[in-house]
């Protein structure tokens, strides 16, 4: 009994001394501290830039970045190129690795300082940037994989002596 009295106690005295001490207790989200500099939040395309070249959906490693394109002449020259009409970014799968920022020609797909990717429903988190919608649940790597070799025949068997 005398040492649940001490424990008690013990306690009581810690309780005590945080009561006069500065509080460190941070309240989030109501308090958010400044994220460093090099920090990699949620991803975001610049669509207008885009020139759906498919190089960060093949690159990425989870699969997250599913494109559809299509041939469109939408700078007016009168030449259809290559258009992301769809452009989905699944951050369920997304493991902030940079590979899709780093291997992007034209810069437009970047991080943003945008942390705080929840939902109550996976699909909820695929995030969409094109005029027409794409199937998250698609896996995009099979229709860009290349075409398997062709195995070499097998050499002609030695006619029997
Ligand atoms: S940051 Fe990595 S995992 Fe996320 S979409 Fe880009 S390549 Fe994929
Ligand atoms: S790498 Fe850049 S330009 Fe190419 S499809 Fe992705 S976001 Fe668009």
């Amino acid at each position: 009994m005398p040492q649940v009295g001490q424990g008690i106690l013990k306690g009581m005295g810690v309780t005590i001394r945080h009561l006069f001490q500065n509080k460190i207790t941070r309240q989030y989200p109501e308090y958010k501290r400044d994220l460093p500099e090099r920090s990699r939040g949620m991803l975001t395309v610049d669509m207008d830039r885009c020139i759906a070249c498919l190089q960060c959906m093949r690159i990425c490693p989870d699969h997250c970045i599913s494109i559809e394109q299509e041939k469109r002449d939408a700078d007016g020259s009168g030449k259809a190129k290559p258009y992301a009409v769809g452009f989905v970014i699944d951050d369920s799968r997304c493991m902030y690795c940079s590979l899709c920022v780093e291997v992007c020609p034209v810069n437009c797909i970047y991080h943003t300082e945008e942390f705080e990717a929840q939902a109550y429903n996976r699909l909820e988190l695929a995030r969409q940037f094109g005029e027409r919608p794409v199937d998250p649940t698609i896996d995009p790597k099979p229709a860009v994989k290349k075409k398997p070799k062709v195995a070499k025949k097998a050499p002609k068997k030695e006619a029997a002596a």
